[in-house]
């Protein structure tokens, strides 16, 4: 490979690095380093790219070079700044969606039926606010909750944090008069996928999930989706195709995340992909969608990460910060071992993630 080709497939290599990386990209499929090329200049990539991306094992020279041109393309877009957003599980309990893959399906978990009190909630608020460094803080609830449960912890939310921090939320199906409360209340964001595998690992209707994206979106709400729960099941064709999807259906982002094998669920046992292959897929999406942004959102890594606090679908402890230990904390600590040296708040501010600011938010 002519040198001057290797340069403009990689722009920052320098010093030392570069010979070890030329000598990668001469041995790779040189399909990808032309890919790859086209994704950072144009901002696009078709179907089929990225189902030929997709293709490459987790672990090849292929891959690494889309990992990487991805991560140099995020970090050059935003200044390397992160962002931090907190879930908290406030309707929480048996649900009836039973799906295959969740700590709170009705067929097989233990939990019980929770609606945390405001009281509760606002303390959570003002522990993830006390540095004011949370971008978005989003309400989770279980497909079956009580709206009117849900509104007084909106309320409670929106009055506790600072108007900067957004808040969002992620619940089961709602109606357009609920939808127009929520935004009327100050929900900014809402949180709902059309999960890849709808209808058949979950007793929900795919076109319930769809019309509530479209709800939502109608009513003024940033409708943020998610390619999930990958599995090691799910091909390439289904993954792009899932993303595509939810650009079609009016969602202002979308991210990619993996099924976590929850002990106890229907579906335990059947694996988890690698975090590589997650990082992966992340890739090829976001380098799909430079041109537009669509790749993103709460669960899509690069530069914005989540603390978890009380129940999660994932985890079958009542308060999965005292066993996933996912917290704000871990947050600041996981972006800062990225090598992001800003935090990025709500209202524009830039907070400097170092090492003196862990040590000051007990991180
Ligand atoms: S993933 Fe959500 S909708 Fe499905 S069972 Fe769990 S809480 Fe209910």
């Amino acid at each position: 490979m002519e040198t001057e080709t290797v340069n403009s497939v990689v722009p920052s290599l320098v010093g030392d690095q570069i010979y070890t990386d030329c000598i990668q990209l001469v041995r790779m499929d040189s399909e990808v380093v032309e890919t790859c090329c086209r994704a950072t200049e144009s901002g696009r990539l078709g179907r089929e790219d990225c189902v030929r991306l997709l293709r490459f094992d987790a672990d090849s020279d292929e891959s690494s070079l889309i990992i990487d041109t991805a991560d140099r393309m995020m970090r050059g877009r935003n200044g390397n700044t992160c962002s931090i957003g907190v879930q908290i599980g406030v309707i929480t309990g048996p649900c009836i969606a039973d799906c295959g893959f969740c700590g709170f399906a009705v067929s097989t978990t233990r939990a019980d039926d929770y609606v945390m009190p405001s009281h509760v909630l606002r303390q959570y608020l003002e522990h993830v606010t006390a540095y004011d460094d949370v971008e978005s803080v989003s309400l989770m609830t279980i497909h079956n909750f009580d709206f009117d449960d849900l509104m007084e912890l909106v309320d409670t939310a929106v009055e506790a944090v600072p108007d900067h921090v957004s808040i969002c939320v992620n619940t089961g199906d709602v109606s357009p008069e609920e939808a127009r409360e929520l935004k009327g209340a100050g929900v900014r964001r809402a949180y709902h996928s059309l999960r890849i595998d709808e209808g058949d690992d979950t007793r929900l209707n795919p076109s319930d999930r769809f019309a509530t994206i479209r709800t939502l979106a109608s009513a003024g709400i940033d409708v943020m989706t998610c390619v999930e729960p990958i599995g090691p099941e799910h091909t390439a064709g289904e993954i792009v195709d899932g993303f595509l999807r939810a650009r079609d259906s009016g969602c202002r982002r979308c991210s990619a995340g993996r099924r976590v094998d929850v002990p106890g669920t229907r579906m335990y046992g059947m694996g988890e992909i690698t975090q590589r292959r997650l990082e992966q897929i992340r890739s090829v999406l976001f380098l799909s969608s430079l041109h537009d942004g669509f790749y993103g959102g709460y669960y899509g890594g690069f530069d914005l990460d989540y603390a978890e606090y009380a129940g999660s679908p994932r985890d079958i402890a009542d308060y999965s910060e005292l066993n996933n230990g996912n917290t704000v904390e871990a947050v600041r600590r996981r972006l800062f071992a990225r090598g992001f040296g800003t935090v990025r708040c709500g209202d524009g501010r830039l907070v400097a993630l170092d090492e003196a600011y862990l040590r000051e938010t007990g991180s």
